[in-house]
């Protein structure tokens, strides 16, 4: 079908101006005018299945956090500079989520800005300059963090003190082994190059759901040998929880409890806010000490308090309405339908994830494993074309990304389901 014309003039005014980098998603693009709970709606009043977004995290346009945000703009915003209960309130909240070590915040307004500010602590604490990263990691934009961003590609070179280890895929394991001791002795090589070339390490920083690596988050526990190696070469580790936080992964608020480690910095966003900009870093205090006594970092807007007023109400619904426990319940549904879907299919090498992130990966092969990266952005655009959005991710972009809002709930579990096998019985 073709698109709509108005719709074809967006696109054209919007090539003519804005700069470079943006991509749209899909062969037919969307525009949406409203949305709610895990739905968005287009100019002419279809209803769309939102599977992918993960920032308007207890759903589009919730009327707690938009009343929130709407009051605190009719009342004030004012900066760090100045005492705000509310940011003491919401700070002493939010670390009440955390292991009682990792006890002091720091607000920015993106997840780089997060990732910029804990690779600086962390550098200046451990006086290393080594960072070890999975091998398709995405952690930002601004120039450090994309020298530690291998996803961005040759267009935007890796940093001579980054070194690369695969991402936790029990696959790559070999027999008799666990994905424990294969993690443990990649990053015990990493440091070991690292050190060759004259780096002491400053940190591993890992994304507690993998999600551009191809979404790979269990076996749980993996990761404690891991840190054990990482804090016996003097270095830290950064747990970045922009994807995976906010009871995402449905058993805890935090993707890096159900390792059971403790991180010496986390960092957080997208979902914060429900949509306003606003991000964190949580340290252990030992670990920021020093950076605090001696180098001036103030953020205009972070913290500030209408970014606040949301982050706070976010809080709020998150608790209400028991999110966790619907992560739960949907994201195993989710995972049961997929693998009964797909069980016979011979493009279809995994059903995986945690909670309310799920990724199909899907391949050539079920033996090589040969990725299909055409069969799946067929998939990807027939869901859409069916008014369900999801998308893609992977080095080879072949594993679907099911990533809703956690405003998902059962009947858009079944409303999935049912389309996704109308598009399976045509494509896998
Ligand atoms: N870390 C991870 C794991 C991310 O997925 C992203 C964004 N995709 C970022 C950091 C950067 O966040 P932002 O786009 O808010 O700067």
């Amino acid at each position: 079908s073709a698109l709509p014309e108005h719709l074809q003039k967006t696109i054209q005014r919007r090539e003519k101006v804005l700069g470079p980098g943006y991509t749209l998603i899909y062969k037919e693009p969307v525009e949406f005018v409203s949305g709610h709970g895990a739905h968005l709606i287009d100019r002419d009043g279809n209803d769309y299945l939102d599977a992918y977004n993960n920032v308007p995290c207890v759903g589009h346009a919730h009327p707690h956090v938009a009343e929130a945000v709407a009051r605190q703009m009719t009342r004030v915003n004012t900066n760090t500079r100045y005492v705000q209960e509310a940011l003491v309130d919401y700070a002493e909240r939010l670390l009440a989520t955390f292991p009682e070590e990792l006890s002091k915040l720091s607000i920015a307004c993106s997840g780089s800005e997060a990732n910029d500010l804990a690779m600086r602590v962390a550098r200046f604490h451990t006086g290393g300059e080594g960072i070890i990263v999975t091998r398709w990691a995405y952690h930002g934009l601004t120039r450090e963090v994309a020298s530690f961003s291998p996803t961005l590609g040759a267009g935007s070179p890796l940093g001579p003190n980054v070194r690369l280890i695969d991402a936790p895929d029990p696959r790559l394991v070999a027999p008799g082994s666990t994905l424990a001791d294969h993690m443990r002795r990649q990053v015990r090589a990493a440091i070991d190059d690292l050190e060759r070339h004259g780096y002491r390490l400053a940190a591993l920083i890992t994304d507690c759901a993998h999600s551009s690596d191809g979404i790979f988050t269990d076996p749980p526990g993996y990761m404690r040998a891991v840190v054990e190696e990482v804090h016996a070469a003097g270095g830290v580790y950064i747990a970045d929880e922009v994807q995976s936080g906010f009871a995402r992964l449905g058993e805890s608020m935090w993707g890096f409890s159900r390792h059971d480690v403790l991180p010496d910095i986390v960092t957080m966003g997208k979902p914060m806010g429900n949509g306003m900009p606003i991000s964190g870093v949580v340290f252990r205090p030992e670990v920021c000490e020093e950076f605090g006594r001696n180098v001036r970092y103030f953020n205009t807007f972070g913290g500030s308090s209408i970014p606040v007023a949301a982050g706070a109400a976010v809080l709020d619904v998150l608790e209400r309405e028991n999110v966790q426990q619907r992560v739960l319940e949907c994201g195993d549904a989710l995972r049961v339908g997929l693998r009964e879907i797909t069980k016979d299919s011979p493009y279809v090498s995994e059903v995986r994830g945690a909670g309310l992130y799920v990724g199909v990966e899907i391949v050539m092969d079920r033996e090589t494993l040969e990725p299909h990266r055409a069969l799946a952005e067929d998939v990807i655009n027939d869901m859409r074309d069916r008014r369900i959005l999801i998308n893609g991710t992977g080095r080879w972009a072949n594993t679907l990304k099911i990533r809703p809002p956690l405003a998902f709930d059962s009947a858009d579990v079944t409303r999935f389901l049912e389309t996704f096998a109308e598009v399976a019985k045509n494509r896998l």
